[in-house]
């Protein structure tokens, strides 16, 4: 894959979509460096488009570690993430790479443009949103999309992942815009509301198992205007 076959979309002045197939990463441009929100699959070379973009230093931020997030850190000298996705990153990465932490409440500055790190656990326990206050925008990773949310297997918590979309709730005067990685860009912040209410409803049962439209080792579990794949 080359970099014609990225899809770069330009969001608003220096900040871009970069679509990778089923999947998005962000680009967001300070006066002193960039911010590369995942990597996508690693089916092309992503570095080459943020290069194509941009001559500033890169920082790579994970909002997890699943293998759609982190498919291209490799080219990357350095990835920041949750430590909770540490120990996940690593199964599947060489040994040598080159991880740092991001903690709850670090703020990331890349010269006039800021993100606060809010740790969301639940999707996968080391998830993490990042909000940037001043535009009033909510950077969601997988916890909040339109699309099912992948809620089977063992790094999982629907009942992390139901306090954690009540925390963003209780933020939800900071930001009036969520961009979210799979699935319709961008979402408003009722979302946050009915996954929070469909959460609920599958972990009371009075959800439906329905047959996935793809494979994947789960059932798919719709609310309103919330969908989930769940064991
Ligand atoms: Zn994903």
């Amino acid at each position: 894959m080359t970099e014609a076959e990225y899809e770069v979309i330009k969001i608003s002045d220096n900040s871009w979509r970069i679509e990778d197939d089923m999947v998005r990463a962000f680009l967001f441009e300070g006066t002193e460096r960039v911010l590369l929100v995942d990597t996508g699959f690693g089916n092309g070379d992503i570095k080459d488009v943020v290069e194509g973009l941009t001559q500033k230093p890169v920082m790579l931020v994970n909002t997890h570690a699943d293998g759609d997030h982190t498919g291209g850190n490799n080219l990357f000298e350095k990835a920041y993430m949750h430590p909770c996705e540490y120990s996940f990153y690593y199964e599947s990465k060489p040994a040598d790479s080159v991880v740092s932490p991001l903690w709850e409440g670090d703020i990331i500055d890349l010269g006039l443009r800021k993100f606060e790190v809010i740790l969301i656990p639940g999707h996968t326990s080391g998830s993490i949103a990042l909000l940037d206050c001043d535009n009033r925008i909510l950077i969601a990773g997988d916890s909040i999309s339109e699309t099912p949310i992948f809620m089977f297997g063992n790094m999982r918590s629907v009942h992390a992942y139901i306090d954690s979309l009540e925390k963003l709730s209780g933020l939800s005067n900071s930001f009036d815009t969520i961009y979210p990685s799979h699935g319709p860009f961008p979402v408003g912040t009722d979302l946050i509301e009915k996954l929070i209410a469909g959460a609920n409803k599958l972990l009371r049962g009075e959800l439906e198992a329905e047959e996935p439209p793809f494979e994947v080792p789960a059932k798919m579990y719709v609310a309103d205007g919330a969908a989930f794949f769940y064991e």
